[in-house]
């Protein structure tokens, strides 16, 4: 069964490999195998947003709650990468929850549904994802 898994996600994430891998890179892909067997999927719509090993602490924290001008209140993780996200708009400055980024929408790349926003700036861009829209999920649903 583990043997089937780990196959599968040799075809969904391919590694560039040697072609006689040193015990060590054997022992370093499985762990990266091991790594993707959780991801956050759109609540919406099951398409794979992005995964626990991505989670970062921005600002010492990972989770923030923010409101907008608009007096909407949003809880969201920061993530380095988001992979099933659609970054849309032009760069924004008004508001800015960071100083120094900008911010775009990022949305689900598969039902549209607003997932959060892109930050860049001055330093590594990330993503800050609504926690309520996204969801905890064994395998990936495509
Ligand atoms: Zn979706």
């Amino acid at each position: 069964m583990l043997g089937a898994r780990v196959e599968r996600y040799q075809c969904r994430f391919p590694v560039v490999r040697a072609l006689n891998p040193t015990v060590a890179e054997e022992a370093d892909m499985a762990s990266q195998y091991q790594d993707h067997h959780q991801f956050y999927v759109c609540r919406q719509c099951g398409y794979q947003i992005t995964a626990p090993q991505w989670q970062i602490a921005v600002g010492e924290s990972h989770e923030h709650v923010q409101c907008n001008p608009f007096g909407i209140t949003f809880v969201f993780g920061c993530f380095s990468e988001a992979a099933g996200c659609g970054v849309i708009g032009a760069p924004q400055d008004a508001h800015s929850w960071f100083p120094g980024f900008f911010w775009r929408i990022a949305h689900c790349q598969q039902c549209g549904e607003h997932m959060g926003w892109f930050f860049a700036g001055n330093r590594d861009p990330f993503f800050g994802i609504i926690l309520q829209r996204i969801r905890l999920q064994d395998t990936p649903t495509q």
